[in-house]
């Protein structure tokens, strides 16, 4: 499918719900580029671990966003993440730093300047991105906003299954490290993980993807032809 528009499609949803599968699905559907917004967040928490900043020093992270370049390139499946020019694509997905990048992003004066980057991506269209605030604070009038969700224990499920654990104490960690984050993500103050009012929610827990993307791409497709 072409859009004669660039659109700004908006994912939003908690760990495990599918958003960078289905963003990356979709995308390369559309001939757009997928943006992982998290991995920004992530980034930033690496660079934090290494300086030994405290991840509750808001205004020492805020000094520390500013002078910091982080890029996305949009890939396949997600996006290498260069940190002040650096791969850090792998490493940014350990599970210290997966912690550390939702302790990081409750800081206000962080996420303004997260969000502005986020905005400034965007800018053209034809971009999927997908996060916790995309439809709420990076893009409030963006072309479509999807909300995706899943019962806990799945999303739990499909995280195990990513990282190869098989022992039952890691599965029990990975399944407190998602609650966790889950719920710093929903309870913070600032633009807290909650579906904008207008987005279209969309249930993941029995659906594969092929059918989520099917389903999002038949939204997309009412908004380009109304
Ligand atoms: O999506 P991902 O798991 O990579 O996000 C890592 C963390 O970054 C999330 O747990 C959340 O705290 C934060 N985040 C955010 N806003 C976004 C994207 C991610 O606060 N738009």
């Amino acid at each position: 499918m072409t859009t004669a528009r660039k659109l700004v499609i908006a994912i939003d949803g908690p760990a495990g719900s599918g958003k960078s599968t289905i963003a990356a699905r979709l995308a390369k559907k559309l001939g757009y580029v997928n943006l992982e917004s998290g991995a920004m967040y992530r980034a930033l928490a690496l660079k934090a671990m290494e300086r030994q900043i405290s991840l509750d020093d808001g205004e020492a992270l805020q000094q520390l966003a500013a002078s910091t370049v982080i890029d996305l390139e949009p890939r396949g499946e997600g996006n290498r993440v260069l940190l002040d020019g650096r791969d850090v694509s792998q490493r940014v997905r350990d599970a210290d730093v997966t912690a550390a990048a939702s302790r990081v992003s409750i800081h206000p004066p962080v996420r303004e300047i997260m969000v502005q980057r986020q905005r400034a991506l965007g800018l053209g269209g034809g971009v999927v991105m997908e996060g916790r605030d995309i439809g709420t604070a990076v893009f409030p009038n963006a072309d479509v906003k999807i909300f995706l969700d899943a019962e806990e224990s799945v999303r739990a499920e499909r995280r195990i299954v990513q990282s190869g654990l098989r022992s039952a104490e890691d599965t029990q960690r990975v399944i407190a490290e998602l609650a966790a984050r889950d719920q710093r993500d929903r309870t913070r103050s600032a633009s807290p993980l909650v579906a904008a009012p207008d987005a279209v929610h969309v249930d993941t827990t029995h659906k594969s993807i092929d059918d989520v993307v099917a389903e999002v791409e038949g939204l997309v497709r009412r908004v380009v032809s109304d």
